[in-house]
């Protein structure tokens, strides 16, 4: 089976469009729909007929596109069943532990609520891809829209189960606030103070921080390491639960 090939490109201010096409059977996937031209451009450039949407949550920098796309390419349009009346043309709902086929690899939703109620995440295990949208960000996690940090944290645990050679496809590019806020919560992590480096010189040259590898991520972003001694001692919180922590990192963030 050959691999399935990825084209992402800036939507919006600091959104990611992101295509996912099978070579073999010419199908394709965008992962949310955050603005129709430059979906349709990227598709038009790579030659890509979108063949289906595959939708994370319901804010509109991320379903904005899904009616006009559907209209131009008769796409189907996947999506969370716990926000399902929330996402225009949806087709098919799918919760947690749900497989689907795409293109013969499988497919694994995860629900992950925090950002939003109904949050879900694509994985593709055989690929290692994760499309993880504002649940997990690199260096970074979802603002805490609809549900208490308790569940982000939940959700965040059940991310941090698969390989660390995941490749994590994100929804903005946030990584360059993300990394100083990050290094103001794990100042001594020398892994975190090395990628923060790269980062800047990455947005110096306008270049993109996605995709990050869940690896990565577990050693250097601040919200999958509130169980890490140096965080705890830093914000004077050593004898408090993993989901304490977290809901004070994410306090902070909100205040960053
Ligand atoms: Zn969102």
């Amino acid at each position: 089976m050959q691999q399935l090939e990825i084209e992402i490109f800036p939507c919006r201010t600091d959104n990611f469009g992101v295509l996912l096409h099978c070579p073999e059977t010419g199908e394709t996937a965008s992962i949310d729909a955050p603005e129709y031209g430059a979906i349709l451009a990227a598709a038009e450039r790579r030659g890509w007929r979108i063949t289906h949407i595959f939708t994370t949550h319901h804010h509109g920098d991320h379903v904005e596109a899904n009616l006009a796309l559907k209209e131009h390419f008769g796409c189907e349009i996947y999506g969370p069943r716990n926000e399902s009346v929330a996402i225009p043309g949806i087709d098919r709902a799918f919760g947690d532990g749900d497989r689907f086929d795409f293109s013969g690899h499988a497919v694994e939703v995860i629900e992950t609520p925090g950002h939003t109620a109904g949050h879900i995440c694509y994985h593709l295990p055989d690929s290692k891809l994760l499309f993880a949208a504002d649940t997990l960000f690199a260096l970074g996690c979802g603002r805490l829209f609809e549900r208490p940090a308790a569940d982000m944290w939940h959700s965040l645990q059940k991310l941090a189960v698969l390989p660390d050679e995941t490749a994590v496809y994100f929804g903005h590019e946030y990584t360059l606030s993300n990394a100083r806020f990050a290094l103001t919560i794990d100042p001594d992590n020398a892994r975190l103070q090395a990628r923060a480096a790269e980062i800047e010189a990455l947005r110096a040259e306008g270049k993109f921080t996605i995709p990050t590898m869940m690896g990565l991520e577990k050693e250097t972003n601040p919200f999958m390491r509130p169980a890490d001694p140096a965080i705890r001692r830093n914000l004077l919180m050593e004898s408090r639960t993993n989901e304490e922590v977290f809901a004070e990192i994410r306090k902070r963030k909100d205040n960053f």
